[in-house]
């Protein structure tokens, strides 16, 4: 399928079910004929942005006005209520993707913004609109304005809450069918319980006196729980969807659950109890994926660290097992015998400096986590600094075939901890020369308003933008550098240690067309962590 007709179905998809579903919210006692607190097409278009992006804003400007020109509203009333929806659904998504949200809600954190930039912030936009709009049009209300503002809001966050969460999971990822008869069995008794329990507790009383004792929405918990243990994300917005399309149908008959004056403030609070479970839910599927994640990480750092100690160990005792059996050659040794022994030992020597590395890392980590990574500012000139990194470098990089350029065109001298910012540089490098598939590497480095800023740019492999956020974080590699050494803490130990200087470490970076790794550091660093715990400052030396 071409760009062009894969874009133009998704306009048409996004108009379609845009306006579908709108007609489907106005037919529940709208008031004025134009707000309701169900209103399912804000989740829509939030997705939809989110998803597919923001150029898709016309097919939901589109949409909106008719929909809203269908109610009998003025033409210029209509256009003012598209605008609101179409600047709610374009900063609501710009919002999430600025802040790094993941559609897969596989994270505490991605939940919280979908309520905070999303359904507790972009809505504001749209019902502020609507309520300007339908002043302006001075059409006839049955409630006042503020009580109008709040059902328009309410609506379009119900939106947001439910809607769009189903279809980020459900659209995010391809879907997985399973082939065990026991988990579809598993899979129809929830969705038969919670039919029929959500209709025990919405739908009209019954005359069975046990079950009206009994009736509350607190029974819905355990099987939307059930849900969330055992069905993750796409269960617990499908099991929500479910309970909601329940509870909101009910709310037409007298006898709903909910007790309440008017149709629609029984939607408002059934909106309410679904808003509160729906958020809870999400939360609880959300920190059950990371702790999947967090154990997943746990036993593959467990695989990758014994993997790295063991290969340096394995040399290691081969090259001291070599030393000995030259050492034990009856004297007098002749120099070819001293010569080799030499070599023994001087590899044993690297082998231990890698293994000595290796465990430094891990201790770096484990006093990042605990907040004790001490820093030790003196006065370093960057190009010493930067040259004896190079020079320990050289022959790896030549072996690679990656020749490292330098280009420091005039002097930088700041206030820094020599061995942390040592240890940074040393990693972007030796990083070049691991994944820049044998190509020139180009170390630069310039000052301006006192800060350096040193970029390590390689020809190499390049990283996805879905990876890129994910390397600064302890023990995350990438999946396809499994062949080359590494524990996947090297980015993360530099990164903490520039915000510890007041400076950042980023990547900019294009899969198959390299990467360039940045470090900005304050030629001034201040002289208590930021980001680590409180640094010790010696004197500077000069
Ligand atoms: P390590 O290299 O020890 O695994 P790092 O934290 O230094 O750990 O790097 C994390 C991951 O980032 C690496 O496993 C690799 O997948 C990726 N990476 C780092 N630098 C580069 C680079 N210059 N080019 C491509 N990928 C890189």
């Amino acid at each position: 399928m071409t760009a062009g007709i894969r874009r133009s179905l998704d306009y048409a998809v996004v108009f379609v079910a845009y306006a579908a579903t709108a007609r489907i919210g106005l037919s529940f006692d709208a008031l004025a004929g134009i707000a309701t607190t169900v209103w399912p097409p804000t989740g829509i278009a939030l997705a939809a942005l989110v998803l597919r992006g923001p150029q898709l804003w016309p097919a939901v400007s589109l949409a909106a006005f008719v929909v809203n020109v269908m109610t009998g509203i003025p033409v210029w009333g209509a256009a003012i209520i598209a605008a609101g929806n179409t600047l709610e659904a374009v900063v609501g998504a710009g919002l999430l993707r600025r802040f790094s949200f993941d559609p897969r809600l596989g994270r505490v954190r991605d939940v919280l913004l979908l309520v905070g930039c999303a359904a507790l912030g972009s809505t504001l936009i749209s019902a502020t609109f609507g309520v300007a709009a339908a002043a302006l049009a001075n059409l006839p209300r049955a409630e006042s304005y503020p009580v109008f503002w709040a059902v328009w809001w309410v609506g379009d966050a119900m939106g947001n809450v439910l809607i769009a969460p189903l279809i980020c999971v459900w659209a995010s990822a391809p879907l997985r069918v399973s082939r065990r008869p026991l988990r579809w069995l598993e899979c129809g008794l929830l969705v038969a319980a919670l039919t029929v329990v959500s209709a025990m507790v919405f739908r009209q009383p019954t005359n069975i006196r046990a079950i009206e004792l009994v009736r509350g929405t607190y029974a819905l918990a355990p099987l939307l729980i059930w849900a969330a243990l055992r069905f993750e994300q796409r269960g617990t917005t499908a099991a929500l969807l479910l309970v909601s399309v329940i509870a909101v149908s009910a709310t037409a008959s007298e006898g709903s659950y909910f007790a309440a004056r008017t149709p629609h403030e029984r939607l408002l609070m059934t909106d309410c109890y679904m808003a509160v479970t729906t958020i809870s839910m999400l939360m609880l599927a959300a920190a059950l994926a990371e702790r999947r994640a967090a154990i997943g990480v746990r036993d593959e750092f467990i695989s990758i660290a014994s993997h790295e100690l063991k290969t340096p160990l394995t040399a290691l005792k081969l090259r001291l097992a070599a030393a000995v059996r030259t050492q034990r050659r009856p004297a007098p040794r002749d120099v070819d015998a001293e010569e080799k022994l030499g070599r023994s030992l001087r590899a044993a020597g690297t082998t231990t400096d890698r293994l000595v590395s290796l465990v430094d890392d891990l201790l770096d980590a484990s006093r990042l986590t605990a907040g004790r990574l001490a820093l030790h500012l003196e006065s370093v000139p960057l190009i010493d600094l930067v040259r004896d990194v190079v020079g320990r470098l050289r022959e790896q990089a030549q072996e690679a075939g990656s020749p490292i350029g330098v280009e420091i065109p005039e002097p930088i001298v700041g206030r820094w901890d020599r061995s942390r910012v040592e240890q940074i540089v040393t990693n972007l490098l030796s990083n070049a020369i691991k994944y820049g598939a044998g190509r020139p590497i180009q170390l630069t480095a310039h000052a301006a308003n006192d800060r350096m800023r040193l970029d390590v740019k390689d020809a190499g492999v390049g990283i996805s933008r879905a990876d890129q956020s994910r390397i600064f974080q302890a023990f995350e590699r990438v999946t396809s550098a499994n062949r080359v050494g590494g524990l996947g803490l090297g980015l993360y130990i530099g990164r903490q240690i520039a915000v510890a200087h007041g400076g950042s470490l980023s990547v900019d970076s294009k899969p198959e067309h390299g990467s360039t790794f940045t470090l900005e550091l304050p030629l001034e660093a201040p002289t208590s962590g930021a980001g680590i715990s409180a640094a010790t400052s010696r004197p500077p030396v000069s």
